[in-house]
């Protein structure tokens, strides 16, 4: 269809130049680099808008998807390149900030520097954020700069949101979505290896407190151990955790187990010679795409209740179950919805190749954008998810060429004509 080419210079340049903000989560930087993205693109001639967010309200209404960094302050922005008329918004989503680089002894060089290093033939770039995913706010980016260069007209807007806090629930799109801005579809260029990501399964975090009853160890047989008492508990999750994976759906099919149930840490005594008497437990309940939050509680609270009522003990000191921490619901996109089918033909069409489609098992703002905001929301974007938040993070700039060129093609598939 286009044969827009995208620019590697402007790539490279602009990658370098985001990687240079050290915009970990809560950080000065993550602020600051939304503000020189606003400037940035004012000076290429692109109608930005951008606000102040009230964290402080934001994070007490109800619904808020959470904040696991401290934050005083924080920037909306908006990229709008409004259309002749009568089309569809298309809207870009990318999230600006980055997790911590870690051990610095870890990198081969200064994490906020990028550089380019040549591997087997393709022009890798390192740094933290490169892959996830300053490389996708760049491809999409590029992608309007070059529809916009080839002096292509427009029945529908297209609109670019960088958003801070996704790293920690997602408080740049929630805030964007609480702003009012709305579109008929919305590509986020996460790190999916050029890959069609219409759905995420939820995570929910919870915590056990399994109780039991102290006595000198000698005397154990007249006490209580949490930890035995925990024993049956663990056995039933792990059932509870066959059966919500028994049936999954199909764009799911590709992982060993889809929504995932796992113990994360365990703490129980505070003597060696004491038979514990509590045992506190904390883990992550995958959530099924379509399921609720709630149903999805439901189903754990039942089975640690079924579990301690065949207990002899724990019939009488039954095991609680609370819920804190993260809660990200999980989201999808029809695979039928006309989305997949502009990116997955853009993909063929400059890659030669059939695009891959499937369901992630990790949450990512994907879920606000389609469940609170109701977009029909995918992700596809340059660099492997397996080398965001590592040591040494990269991208291949051929991929974020790649992913350009198809979001240049994707814009102009869905907003040339009138809808
Ligand atoms: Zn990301």
């Amino acid at each position: 269809m286009s044969h827009l080419r995208a620019s590697r210079e402007r790539i490279t340049r602009d990658l370098t130049w985001l990687v240079s903000y050290a915009s970990i989560a809560g950080s000065e930087d993550e602020v600051r680099v939304q503000d020189a993205l606003v400037e940035a693109w004012r000076a290429e001639g692109w109608s930005v808008a951008d606000w102040d967010l009230d964290v402080v309200a934001l994070a007490a209404r109800p619904d808020f998807p959470g904040m696991e960094v401290s934050r005083t302050q924080g920037r909306g922005a908006l990229l709008t390149w409004a259309g002749t008329g009568g089309g569809r918004r298309l809207l870009f989503n990318a999230h600006t900030d980055v997790v911590p680089p870690g051990d610095p002894g870890a990198w081969s060089g200064d994490p906020f520097t990028a550089r380019l290093e040549d591997v087997q033939g393709s022009a890798r770039m390192i740094g933290r954020g490169t892959c996830d995913m300053k490389a996708g706010l760049v491809a999409a980016w590029e992608a309007m700069r070059c529809v916009r260069d080839a002096g292509i007209s427009l029945a529908g807007d297209v609109l670019l949101a960088p958003v801070s806090g996704e790293e920690d629930g997602g408080l740049g799109t929630y805030a964007l979505l609480q702003h009012g801005v709305r579109a008929d579809a919305c590509v986020i260029p996460e790190p999916t290896d050029l890959a069609i990501v219409p759905a995420n399964g939820g995570a929910l975090t919870f915590r056990l407190r399994v109780p039991g009853r102290a006595t000198h160890a000698s005397r154990r047989t007249e006490g209580t151990s949490a930890i035995e008492k925990f024993v049956p508990i663990l056995d039933a999750l792990g059932r509870l955790e066959a059966r919500r994976n028994a049936a999954v759906d199909p764009v799911m099919a590709r992982w060993s187990i889809a929504y995932p149930l796992s113990i994360g840490t365990v703490h129980a005594g505070d003597w060696a010679s004491t038979v514990p008497d509590l045992l506190l437990a904390e883990g992550r309940l995958g959530v099924a795409l379509g399921e609720s939050v709630e149903d999805a509680r439901a189903s754990l609270e039942e089975a640690v209740a079924v579990a301690s009522a065949e207990d002899p003990w724990l019939r009488d000191h039954p095991v609680v179950v609370e819920w804190w921490g993260g809660q990200f619901a999980s989201g999808s996109t029809d695979v039928q919805h006309p989305l997949v089918t502009w990116v997955g033909e853009a993909h063929r069409e400059r890659t030669g190749e059939l695009v891959d489609i499937y369901g992630a098992p990790y949450g990512s703002d994907l879920r606000l954008m389609s469940g609170l905001g109701g977009i029909p929301t995918i992700q596809y974007g340059p660099g492997d998810s397996a080398a965001a938040h590592a040591p040494d993070e990269w991208v291949d700039i051929d991929d974020v060429l790649t992913c350009a060129e198809v979001l240049a093609d994707v814009i102009i598939r869905s907003c040339a004509d009138p809808a």
